[in-house]
């Protein structure tokens, strides 16, 4: 495996005119120590595992000592932040370092998170709390091993030097992955001052880069919003089915290659609770859970907004044509949520009738605060001896939940799939493990408090294969804890 010295890193980002970015200093990072390192995101960019052993490794990485060909800058982005738009957010703590071409053929985008202040910071410190480098780096591989679309994250470096919260935490850069950070605000930027022709070079940019077989369409920056329409669909759907709610879902942090990005106050579903909102500074729920396919349109709607001069020179024809793509949204998260629900289920397609068993279904989970991860994984055993009432006895109503279950199971007869074939099926798609706050809690206290970081690395192998039965974890898959129901996570990282 190669050496740190065998990466070949080039910014195609930096080659593109000085507004699109900050070129800014490095920042001091005193001490650094390795807190995490993902020896499975090293293995995509091609980089040996002992290599992270090293103090250019670490020189490397918290953007002391570059490595050859790396050129960090920070993106200017604007973005509507809880449905108001401000002109200009940008990377405040940010820096990429350029891409490295990976074995795959193909080039992962490296960046520092908490690398030190940029033009971008406005009254901020430029800095990441160890806490909230943690929360991302364990989300980001979490979701990766469900099979959802996400930025990765490649290691956490920490330094004692402090950073102020509501209370003194200490600093950490985290080195995340993607092919590209490219969000839905780096375009609104561009249109919102007026600088069309920067517009156009952004969306020729991402296009030639990430989505190249868009520039042969007759119209590729009308073919551009319709394939992050069907990306974005495709991601909510996947998000609400494992029970995800991202928490921020601003434009400045929705990704123009529909992964999930930006890991800030977002939270598992434990009990279902359609109106969940996880993020402690969003009273209003903006964000709540049964909110995110609505949201995930209405910041479509802004991105097709920043796309329309592109889209056609005639404003009223662009936007004829841009929101007949939006209004695909729909068709397509809705078919989608219901292959992914009906996988859940066993299904092997959507068959009428399956939304309004899926919405009994979660009616009544609703109702009786189940556990949304373990009735998933329990109910395709429902015919095993024991299992069934294991799944009924939390349910308030049992007769209701029985009724259910009887037309569950006319509906599995209507196929033709001998069971043992529907449970592997539901198991690889149900997971037993997943991120709940609890067990991110755990961590980060073990090591904020007894600067133990062996844990971080310990449960994201664990997230790595959730479909797994993992019986030396089995403790990892229990309901919360009462002391879970405390925790806030907030926007504060
Ligand atoms: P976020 O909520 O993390 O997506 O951040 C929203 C905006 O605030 C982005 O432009 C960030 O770069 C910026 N930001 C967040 N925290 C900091 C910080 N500590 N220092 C500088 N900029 C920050
Ligand atoms: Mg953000």
């Amino acid at each position: 495996m190669p050496t740190l010295e065998f990466l070949r890193f080039i910014n195609s980002y930096a080659r593109l005119p000085d507004d699109f970015y900050d070129r800014p200093p490095p920042a001091p990072f005193p001490q650094p120590y390795r807190v995490a390192f993902n020896e499975k995101a090293a293995e995509l960019i091609g980089l040996d595992p002992e290599e992270a052993n090293r103090a250019e490794f670490v020189n490397a990485f918290t953007g002391q000592v570059p490595l050859p060909g790396m050129e960090p800058v920070s993106m200017v982005y604007a973005g509507h932040q809880f449905g108001v738009y401000v002109p200009r957010l940008g990377d405040g703590r940010a820096v990429i370092l350029g891409e490295v071409e990976a074995p795959d053929g193909g080039r992962w985008e490296l960046q520092l998170k908490g690398s030190g202040p940029t033009r971008f910071s406005r009254s901020a410190d430029g800095r990441a709390v160890l806490r909230s480098t943690i929360r991302e780096y364990l989300a980001s591989e979490a979701m990766h091993g469900l099979g959802i679309p996400t930025t990765r994250a490649l290691t956490i470096l920490g330094s004692d030097m402090p950073v102020y919260r509501e209370e003194v935490e200490s600093a950490a850069i985290l080195v995340r992955m993607a092919r590209s950070h490219v969000r839905f605000g780096n375009f609104e930027y561009f249109a919102h001052s007026g600088q069309e022709q920067r517009l156009k070079e952004l969306a020729d940019y991402v296009i030639s880069h990430h989505y190249p077989e868009l520039a042969e369409r007759d119209n590729p920056y009308l073919a551009l919003l319709e394939a992050v329409v069907e990306r974005t669909a495709g991601l909510i759907a996947r998000w609400q089915a494992v029970g995800f709610a991202h928490g921020v879902m601003n434009t400045d942090n929705m990704s123009i290659l529909g992964l999930t990005i930006d890991y800030g106050p977002y939270g598992f579903l434990d009990a279902y609770d359609p109106g969940h909102i996880c993020n402690h500074s969003d009273p209003q729920g903006r964000y709540a859970f049964d909110q995110q396919p609505g949201i995930a349109w209405w910041n479509l709607a802004c991105l097709a907004q920043a796309l329309l001069p592109l889209i056609d020179a005639n404003e009223e024809a662009a936007r004829e044509r841009a929101t007949a793509v939006l209004d695909d949204f729909e068709v397509l998260f809705d078919r989608a949520w219901q292959e992914r629900m009906g996988e859940k289920l066993g299904f092997l397609e959507v068959r009428d009738g399956d939304r309004e068993l899926v919405s009994r279904l979660l009616a009544l989970m609703a109702e009786s605060s189940i556990d949304y991860t373990r009735f998933f994984r329990a109910v395709g055993r429902f015919h095993e001896p024991g299992w069934y009432g294991g799944i009924r006895w939390g349910f308030r109503e049992p007769e209701a939940f029985d009724a259910w279950m009887g037309d569950y199971c006319d509906r599995l007869d209507q196929e033709d799939r001998p069971d043992e074939d529907r449970l592997a099926h539901m198991l690889s798609v149900n997971p037993k493990y997943i991120l709940r706050n609890h067990l991110a809690q755990m961590v980060i206290t073990q090591a904020e408090k007894d600067r133990d970081f062996s844990a971080v690395d310990g449960l994201r192998r664990m997230l790595e294969r959730p479909f797994d039965e993992q019986p030396e974890l089995e403790a990892y898959a229990d309901l919360p804890p009462e002391w879970a129901s405390e925790i806030k996570v907030s926007c504060s990282s």
